[in-house]
Formats: C-alpha cells, structure tokens, sequence
C-alpha cells in the first residue's frame, strides 16, 4: 500500500470540501493555519450520534470492528484499514466502520455486509427523516472510493429514522431505523463524481493555489473557514452585510464595484428593514417601546430554555426527535430596581426529565407575572408539550404560558435598533451591539445545537469521564444567554427612562 500521505489524500469530508471549493480544499491541506478559528462542533456530534450507531449495529450482530466511528482528524486510519483487510481476508460477514485507501482515495463506511455471491451491501446511517442531495453525492463518492478498492458494492443502503415511530414499551429498532435502497441514484451520480474526486485529486498534487473568485460559493453549503483570506478586500459595511437581499444581486453590485450597503443605488428597491440598514443610523420608537413595557408586570421571569431531540425516544409515548427541555436559566426580578436573582436547572438524564424539569421552572418562577422570553417559539412549545405530559400541571403550565411576553418583538418591529445589529435580529447579533464585549468566544458550548448534542451525550453515558465538565458548560452556556437577556431588557427600559 502506498503511505498515507494526508495532503495528497481526497477523503469523503475532503470531497465535500471540494465540491463547494477547491480552493477551500487546496488551502485545507496547504495552509490549514489560515482558518478561522471557530469551535468545533464536529467530536460532539460524533460523540452523540454514537449510541444510534451501536444500536443499528445490533440487528447486524456479531460483526467485526474495524474503527470505531471518530472524527476525520482523530481516526487511527492505517490501523482501520488494516483491520479491514484482515477482516476481508477472513471472510468476516459483516463488517462495522470499515475503511480504505487506494490512488489516494481514503474512505470508511458504516457498515458492510457480505452477500453470498462475494459482493458486499453498504449501509450509511443518517441521522434524519429524510436523505438530502448532498447526502447522496457524499454517498456516492464513498461508493466509488470503495469500489476502486477493488470491493464489489451490489447494494447501498441509507439507514434513516422512521418518523412514525412511536415508543412504546421496549424500543424497537427494525421498526425506529428504516433502510432505503439508493444504489441507482448513486450509480447515476458516479461519473459526475468520478470527473470531481479526479480533479481534486490534480488540485491535492499542485503547489499553485487555485485562483477562485469569491461568490455565493463561500457561505452554501458551509460558512468557508477561509473567509478572512479571501473576503480581506470586503468592507465591513459591504453589499453583503445587507440582510434579505438576494445573494446573486449582491454578487451582481460587488462585480460592478459597487462595495458598500450605502454605495447602493436609490433606484434600488429595499424592504423597510433594508432600508432602516442603509441608513446607519439609530431607530427608537418611544412610544412603541413604552406601550411594550407597559404590558410588563412584576415580578417577572427572563428566562432561556434548552432542550435536545434523540433521534432515539426516551419516552413512552415519544417519537423521533422530539424536544426535551433539560435545562432553564433566568434572572426573577421582584418589583423595578430590585436586585435580579439568578436562577436555574439542569436536570437528571431520567425518565422523569419532564416533571423534573417543570416542577423547578414552576417553583423559579415563583408567582411572576410576567414571564420574558426571546423570541417565544420554543419555550411555548415546550410548554404546550408539558401540559399535554403532565395532565395534573395543566393550570400552572397554561398560566405561565399566558404570561409569557416575547422580548425579541420590539426588536423585530425596529422599536429599537442600533446600526450595530447590521440588520439583525438574532441575539448573536443584537447582544454585541448593546455591549461590544459580549461574546460566546470564551465559553466551550456557543451554540443552541451544540448545548443539545452535548446534553445527548450526557443522556447516553453517564458514566462519561467528562460529565460533570458537560454540565458546568451547559450551564455556564445557559447563563450566558440569561445575562444577554437581562441586558437587553435593562437597555431597552433605559432607553424609555
Ligand atoms: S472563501 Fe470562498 S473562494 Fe475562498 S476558499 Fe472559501 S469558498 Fe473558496
């Protein structure tokens, strides 16, 4: 076998690199230290998608272990594809996580089961109700990868949650995991893919960094690492910042050297929000914020939730990716100017996670009258979820509910806007431009996503050595957004005082 070499190695997340740049891809292996740094969610997602795998792996029992499921950077490859070679030679059946490399195709695969003919069935797990197309053109690489190994793939499988699943008494995995045949789709999308792996595999070998525009290419699928290297010519006012405005107009005045949002023509139609960007300047609508706060009685609850979607129901009665709230953080403030109480809860990862979890919010939110929340969605999902659960809760869960005011509405309505918010909505936005030192780069968790798949791997492992570290992060997480929320809603009663 030829060594492996990683720079000169295509690979499956390489492939998928390429395929929305090559030169993301040539920068990846040439000059990796010119990503941004960003945190990465990548181990967090393995680690929580694990248990789904092992039990997908139980109705293909007795198999051989080739590598365990890790992320790219972390997997003992020529171990893997060692173990896979033996395993073949020893005509093991079934095969989990086995991998290969040949003509600098690197590649693994769920699992693969022998037929009697000689050839093999592969079977991709995914962790969704439905297969999309990128999906697939990942998949199809990973089948040709295979096959130029010299392995015959007369079948492959997608492996999705069935959402019809419902649970009741033991879980059932032939009836949770649902396969679908995808091997005509993939044997159609073979020679686009081959035409692509061969290119990349030209871009891998050259010392010349390909010379690529910058265009819709650098944020779709994935926000480009490289950003800060390509888009350095990009004001920080530029056409691109403009929020709803369609992405090839934008393209369309960058390449006319029109650079920045107040460079925009007049004759240019723009929404209302747009609009409010141009101008760069501060909005605030008194009347409107006042008539908003007016509704607002004490004491009151800001509070934040958070909750995670098993694939895998941990509830009798549940289905498939269905919210569980598991945490709440908030600040209770008694009567105006009195001191904010912090208060919060993680709950157990148990089977009474839903009356655990309501009961502590019903008693944090002690009487309050008002119950803020950004952006209501969720919370009063989560709630209507509750009342349907705990029947003897009903009256205090629909009380909170009716008390619940969405914080996120005088922002939405552009009652306040500060031309730091660029536009925005999101707290991830809006925050740093109350307080430019508010940020989530200091803490490990720094998305709502990567709370979930954190708290999903606590659910699955309590006897994992970094538990006790996961709960400080979610919580710290957690009050993070609870203090955001405290300071937008002390800003905006400021700016009416
Ligand atoms: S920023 Fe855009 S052009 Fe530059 S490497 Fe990334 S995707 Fe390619």
């Amino acid at each position: 076998m030829k060594d492996l070499n990683f720079s000169q190695t295509l690979s499956k997340t390489s492939f998928s690199r390429g395929r929305q740049c090559v030169k993301s891809l040539w920068l990846h292996k040439n000059k990796p230290e010119l990503k941004t740094k960003r945190i990465s969610e990548g181990k967090i997602l393995k680690e929580s998608g694990n248990p789904v795998l092992d039990l997908f792996f139980k109705k293909y029992s007795g198999g051989s272990e080739c590598g365990r499921n890790q992320i790219e950077e972390e997997k003992d490859w020529p171990l893997a594809i060692d173990l896979t070679k033996q395993a073949i030679k020893d005509g093991v059946k079934i095969l989990y996580n086995p991998a290969f490399f040949a003509n600098d195709l690197l590649v693994d695969i769920h699992l693969l089961q022998k037929n009697d003919d000689g050839s093999y069935t592969a079977f991709v797990l995914k962790i969704a109700t439905r297969i999309s197309d990128r999906s697939l053109q990942a998949a199809a690489y990973q089948l040709f990868a295979i096959e130029n190994s010299g392995i015959i793939i007369s079948e492959f499988k997608f492996v999705i949650i069935n959402n019809h699943y419902r649970l009741r008494g033991e879980l059932n995995p032939s009836k949770l995991f649902r396969e679908v045949s995808v091997t005509q789709k993939l044997r159609l999308l073979l020679p686009e893919t081959i035409t692509l792996a061969e290119k990349m595999t030209k871009v891998l070998y050259s010392k010349k960094e390909p010379q690529i525009k910058i265009g819709p290419h650098c944020t779709e699928p994935h926000t480009c690492e490289f950003q800060e290297r390509c888009w350095g010519k990009v004001p920080s006012d530029s056409i691109f910042e403009l929020v709803g405005f369609p992405k090839h107009s934008m393209f369309n005045f960058w390449n006319q050297g029109l650079r920045s949002i107040g460079k925009i023509p007049d004759s240019t139609t723009l929404s209302f929000n747009q609009e409010i960007q141009r101008k760069k300047i501060k909005r605030l609508d008194k009347k409107s914020l006042k008539h908003f706060f007016n509704e607002i009685k004490y004491p009151l609850f800001l509070v934040d939730f958070e909750g995670f979607l098993p694939a895998v129901p941990q509830l009798q009665g549940g289905k498939p990716f269905e919210m569980i709230p598991f945490l709440f953080s908030g600040f209770y403030i008694a009567a105006p100017h009195a001191e904010p109480i912090h208060k919060f809860h993680l709950c157990e990862p148990t089977e009474n996670i839903l009356s655990e979890f309501a009961l502590k919010l019903i008693e944090a939110a002690d009487s309050a009258q008002s119950i803020l929340c950004y952006d209501t969605l969720t919370e009063k999902n989560v709630l209507k979820m509750l009342l349907k659960r705990l029947p003897e809760l009903e009256t205090t869960l629909k009380d909170l509910m009716e008390k619940m005011i969405d914080l996120s509405n005088p922002i939405k309505r552009k009652d306040f806007y500060l031309p730091e918010m660029k536009g925005h909505v999101s707290l991830k936005y809006v925050l740093p431009a109350i307080d430019s030192d508010f940020g989530y780069e200091s803490l490990e968790i720094q998305t709502g996503r990567m709370a979930a798949n954190t708290y999903q791997v606590i659910y699955d492992n309590m006897n994992n050595v970094e538990v006790e570290k996961h709960k400080e992060n979610l919580i710290a997480y957690c009050r993070h957004d609870a203090i955001g929320l405290l300071k937008l809603y002390q800003s905006l009663l400021e700016e009416i005082s």
